[in-house]
């Protein structure tokens, strides 16, 4: 799919990975909508790239409604929604304090899967009654971010390795069904990438998750994922699929 002249929508698009896959859409030639739980963030960054900044809780589905709707009014219906949100906080199962808090992995689970599968089915609808966009009948494509701990996580990862590992399995399905309307859906798993969720843990930390790379050896860039998502949105073969994008990293347990 060319992504000229196509209007995206980034969740997350204010920091991270979410913010450099919108400037490589925009500077692409996509008209971008930055969705952001953090306003300011996503204000930002889209006026950076000449895009339109949206207050969005993918979790919440008035909020994803409300955002999907003003997107549409900026910039017209949706083709490419990148699902790049996400929190990454770390509990163990039985800690100092007792039982990991059930609402705080409710929350993990809310935000990282529910808001996923919230974005996906909003797009889903909206793109499903496209005209395709090529004689391939693409009418849009839906990317997801998991994360390597999806399949190996870490001791305190519990709920966020329950989290992204629902977005992988759910991956399959959503293509399956939503291939009848030339709708794609692809995840990534990231390892361990260069962002502020990441660059705020100690630097012991991440010394010792970088060891576990096998090469290179180095954080992952923002911009190779974005790099990984312009080429997804181009090849039409890439469906259905969960692409880890980690230097070969395989998490140890701590
Ligand atoms: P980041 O913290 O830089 O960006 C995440 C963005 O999501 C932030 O701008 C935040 O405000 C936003 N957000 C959080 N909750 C939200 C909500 N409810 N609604 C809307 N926006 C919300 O992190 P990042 O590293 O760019 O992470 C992007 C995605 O990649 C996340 O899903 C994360 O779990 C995943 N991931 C990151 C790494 C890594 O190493 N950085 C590795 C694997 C997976």
């Amino acid at each position: 799919m060319d992504v000229k002249g196509l209007a995206a929508v980034v969740t997350g698009g204010g920091s991270g990975m979410g913010a450099e896959t919108a400037r490589h859409l925009a500077q692409a030639g996509a008209k971008v909508a930055v969705l952001d739980i953090n306003k300011a963030n996503a204000e930002a960054v889209a006026a950076e790239i000449g895009g339109v900044a949206i207050e969005c809780d993918v979790s919440s589905d008035a909020s994803a409604t409300a955002a999907f709707a003003a997107a549409k009014d900026a910039h017209g219906p949706v083709r490419i929604l990148m699902n790049c949100a996400g929190i990454a906080p770390a509990a163990r199962v039985v800690g100092r304090e007792g039982p990991h808090d059930l609402a705080f992995f409710s929350k993990v689970l809310n935000v990282n899967l529910v808001g996923t599968f919230n974005m996906l089915r909003l797009a889903a609808a909206e793109m499903s009654v496209l005209e395709p966009l090529n004689e391939t009948g693409e009418r849009g494509v839906i990317i997801n971010t998991a994360s390597v701990a999806a399949y190996e996580g870490q001791i305190g990862q519990a709920a966020y390795s329950a989290s992204k590992g629902g977005v992988v399995g759910m991956t399959l399905p959503a293509a399956r069904e939503l291939a009848r309307f030339g709708v794609r859906v692809v995840t990534i798993a990231p390892g361990l990438i260069g962002t502020p969720m990441l660059l705020s843990m100690p630097q012991e930390v991440q010394d010792s998750l970088i060891a576990t790379t096998l090469f290179p050896k180095r954080l992952g860039l923002p911009a190779e994922y974005a790099k990984l998502a312009l080429h997804i949105i181009d090849n039409a073969m890439i469906n259905g699929e969960t692409i880890r994008l980690d230097g070969a990293v395989r998490l140890a347990p701590k």
